[in-house]
């Protein structure tokens, strides 16, 4: 019954947006990260937490052991489209979704063919060097030989790069925000899966939504389940396959 109604809204519905969360990625077999157990780090003398260890104030302090969490515990180098993506890709080519707001960082929208995406935390395909800018690939950091130790070096300039991916205690993109929240307005549906809807900023974008039909797809309940048109809490690939 509820995926013969998500047919009809799509069906209906010439403006679509996606707003996903990691439950997104995790059918990809990438795991949220912070399930991940945290590090010992020699300094502190402690334990860090995944959320301490990818925050700007441990990157800058702490670099060798970012790169050795952020590598290990967000970098799926061979992780592929599922069929939530590629699902979105063919609403895309049909004209139907107009754009992907994501909080994912792996780029695999675009991997699945997809043109207009916001990426709110960044991607971790794009790298740059802190001091020139320069600006280097996911294999480019990824490659011992451009390291010290765990940490990417700038060849042109000896400076760090950094993943162009937006650390706890940084600010989202505002350009990237003023785009995901414009395509939010003018949307007619908005299907919002696998988020619990409870990290900023996801909660607050539901606020700019105007359109007929707001879906909420997620295994586990929201806070915002009762003002949707539809709920289905059910995996996001298998709701999206829609063959
Ligand atoms: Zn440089």
């Amino acid at each position: 019954m509820a995926y013969e109604e998500l047919q009809r809204m799509v069906d209906e519905s010439e403006r679509i947006v996606f707003f996903g969360g990691a439950g997104v990625s995790t059918e990809s077999g990438i795991p949220d990260f912070r399930s991940a157990n945290g590090i010992y780090n020699q300094d502190l003398g402690r334990t860090v937490s995944p959320e301490e260890m990818i925050s700007h104030t441990f990157y800058m302090r702490h670099p060798e052991d970012f790169f050795e969490f952020y590598k290990d515990k967000l970098i799926y180098e061979n992780a592929e489209p599922n069929d939530c993506h590629k699902a979105l890709a063919e609403l895309e080519k049909q004209g139907k979704v107009k754009a992907i707001v994501t909080q994912n960082i792996d780029g695999l929208h675009q991997m699945a063919g997809n043109k207009k995406v916001y990426e709110l935390h960044g991607s971790v395909l794009r790298n740059y060097c802190m001091k020139c800018h320069q600006f280097y690939d996911l294999d480019y950091i990824m490659d011992e030989y451009h390291c010290k130790g765990n940490v990417p070096i700038c060849p042109v300039c000896g400076g760090i790069i950094k993943p162009d991916v937006v650390l706890y205690e940084e600010m989202l993109d505002e350009d990237c925000i003023n785009k995901a929240v414009s395509a939010i307005s003018k949307a007619d549906t908005l299907i919002i899966g696998g988020t619990s809807l409870v990290v900023y900023p996801a909660a607050g974008f539901v606020r700019y939504f105007r359109g007929n039909h707001l879906v909420l797809i997620n295994k586990q309940e929201t806070p915002y389940d009762s003002h949707a048109d539809l709920v289905i809490h059910d995996s996001i690939g298998k709701v999206m396959d829609m063959d």
